[in-house]
């Protein structure tokens, strides 16, 4: 293999909180279910910031904030809250 053929370790990676799908591009238009928190239950872990394929997820000083103009709703931050904060609700358009 040449040494400029580009490999899986080439990609960049993307769900460091740095980059949405595109600027230009809100994702969040995408939603059929929301993802809302339940800051009681949140205990502030950060494993929705790492699993958030979107990167739009952040801990603040008032807990949990989504970026609901990129979000799009894909429910994985949901699945992977170990303490089941975060609910999937219906949008309404
Ligand atoms: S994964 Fe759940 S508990 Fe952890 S910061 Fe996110 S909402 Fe809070
Ligand atoms: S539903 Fe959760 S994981 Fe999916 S893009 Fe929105 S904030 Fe990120």
């Amino acid at each position: 293999m040449s040494s400029r053929t580009p490999t899986w370790r080439s990609i960049p990676i993307t769900n460091l909180g740095t980059t949405k799908t595109t600027v230009l591009n809100k994702t969040g238009d995408w939603r059929t279910f929301r993802p809302e928190v339940d800051v009681d239950k949140c205990i502030q872990c950060g494993t929705c910031v790492t699993y958030c394929p979107e990167g739009v997820i952040k801990i603040a000083d008032m807990g949990v904030e989504i970026d609901y103009y990129f979000c799009k709703g894909c429910g994985v931050c949901a699945n992977e809250c170990p303490v089941k904060a975060i609910e999937m609700v219906k949008e309404e358009k």
